[in-house]
């Protein structure tokens, strides 16, 4: 059965890191600087981690191909609005997470301060929710704001090298394949992955193991 709403491509092979993706999430959501400010831990990844005030992260990763030559690799890491996502069926009140009805964006109430963290932390296959100070759990919006307003999300306005597209969901799903077909002389391994599952298509170049896709699994560190 066809699923409708919007989704995100991101076509890892075009990424440079540059972040302005990250940048112009903070921006137009008007979410603070991280506290502490992250120190240098020896890598331009930064900050180390998503945060109630940080809902989307670039992965560096570096990994050597099997002929030899080195990838130093980038991944988005943000909420993926999975189809039918595990963290609203882990909630306890149907309100706390909620649909969006014309992107299918899954979108996280003030309702969630009721919710345990540690069972929608658990649910979400890609270490996502963060909890704020008072309880209430953020994550990526789709920027539906914006979307409802005929714009697109913050993060693909900003990405340079058309990294970040956005549309309707079969046109992405579509473009995904052109763009599987059109790299595979140059990258074999190419995949999308969970394309089923997810709102947030990730194009990736090489294996899976050779990215840094989630962040250190949080849920034994809740509550
Ligand atoms: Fe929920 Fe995690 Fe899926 Fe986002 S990625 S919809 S937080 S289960």
């Amino acid at each position: 059965m066809a699923v409708n709403g919007k989704s995100f491509l991101i076509d890892t092979t075009k990424c440079f890191a540059c972040r302005s993706c990250q940048v112009a999430c903070k921006q137009w959501n008007e979410l603070a600087a991280e506290d502490p400010v992250p120190t240098n831990r020896g890598t331009y990844e930064n900050p180390p981690d998503l945060s109630h005030t940080q809902w989307l992260l670039i992965h560096f990763n570096e990994a050597e191909r099997a002929d030899g030559t080195l990838a130093w690799n980038f991944v988005r890491n943000s909420c993926r609005h999975c189809i039918d996502a595990p963290c609203k069926q882990a909630a306890q009140n149907t309100d706390s997470i909620t649909i969006d009805a014309e992107t299918g964006a899954v979108l996280f109430q003030e309702g969630t301060r009721n919710e345990s963290f540690k069972e929608i932390l658990r649910a979400c296959p890609f270490d996502v929710p963060r909890q704020g100070p008072d309880g209430q759990m953020f994550k990526c919006v789709m920027c539906v704001d914006r979307v409802h307003n005929d714009l697109l999300p913050a993060c693909a306005t900003a990405c340079p090298s058309d990294a970040i597209e956005f549309g309707d969901r079969q046109d992405m799903l579509d473009a995904a394949d052109a763009r599987l077909e059109a790299i595979r002389p140059d990258f074999p391994d190419a995949a999308v992955l969970d394309r089923h599952d997810v709102r947030l298509l990730i194009l990736l170049g090489d294996r899976e193991s050779m990215h840094r896709l989630r962040a250190a699994p949080a849920a034994a560190d809740a509550e």
